[in-house]
């Protein structure tokens, strides 16, 4: 079986977008609308684990009472907030893809290799990273684009990765996921793809024992990557289209 396609998960995998971008958003939001709350890089770490802007914002504050009154106008005005302030931060440059990130989908260009996106991040932050970061023909780049709400149910349940095998008509023995989290290998291997895993920094110390690869990144030259496969076998390199071939299920 050869490799047909590859599926990009989006936060953390493609960049470090939670500390360096959506955190930094979040606080910025808060200060200029008068919420005294700033996520340090640990406590945001630990809210991560309630999924979406404004029910993370909720959340906190419910334990959090001496924040002040926040009903759902003001979140919804923060979370406007914050989205104006992420776009502001990719654009001047204070979010940058992960290293290997570009060499690996140019290689794979080149190769004829099918790109897909798998992410449950709203389109418009992913439209601005990918736009600034890769160019304005991104979405050339990619066949298949799984954002927002494409699906009801975010991952670890595997709808994405079901949608966007339907979507390129292809088979999973054919494709390749790259993730960073838990959650994220689990929905791709819930779907029968085989995972490779570059952990970011919030996911780090995370579980990923059904991944076919983990890699501390996809390595650019000069600055290689140490991996591990699922027999323990240690390798050290580049991740490459013949690396992710190798793992095919
Ligand atoms: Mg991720």
């Amino acid at each position: 079986m050869s490799l047909k396609a590859v599926f990009f998960d989006v936060d953390g995998t493609l960049a470090e977008t939670e500390r360096d971008g959506h955190r930094v958003a979040f606080n910025q939001a808060f200060a200029a609308l008068g919420v005294p709350i700033e996520w340090s890089v640990e406590e945001y770490g630990a809210w991560l684990a309630v999924t979406g802007g404004k029910e993370r914002i909720r959340a906190y504050c419910d334990r959090h009472p001496e924040v002040g009154e926040i009903d759902d106008a003001l979140i919804e005005r923060i979370h406007l907030e914050k989205v104006a302030a992420y776009r502001r931060i990719v654009e001047s440059g204070g979010i940058v893809l992960r290293p290997g990130v570009a060499r690996l989908i140019e290689e794979l260009r080149s190769c004829g290799v099918v790109m897909g996106i798998t992410t449950t991040t709203m389109l418009d932050s992913l439209d601005v990273l990918l736009s600034v970061e890769i160019g304005p023909h991104w979405e050339e780049i990619f066949a298949v684009v799984g954002a927002g709400d494409v699906v009801p149910k975010k991952k670890p349940d595997p709808a994405i990765y079901s949608w966007a095998l339907g979507a390129l008509g292809a088979a999973s023995s054919e494709v390749v996921a790259v993730e960073d989290s838990r959650n994220g290998l689990l929905a791709a291997t819930g779907a029968g793809i085989a995972t490779l895993v570059t952990p970011s920094y919030y996911t780090a110390g995370e579980d990923f024992s059904e991944a076919s690869l983990v890699a501390d990144g996809l390595g650019d030259p000069g600055k290689e990557s140490r991996w591990r496969g699922r027999d323990n076998a240690s390798g050290e390199g580049l991740v490459t289209q013949g690396v992710l071939a190798s793992i095919l299920s």
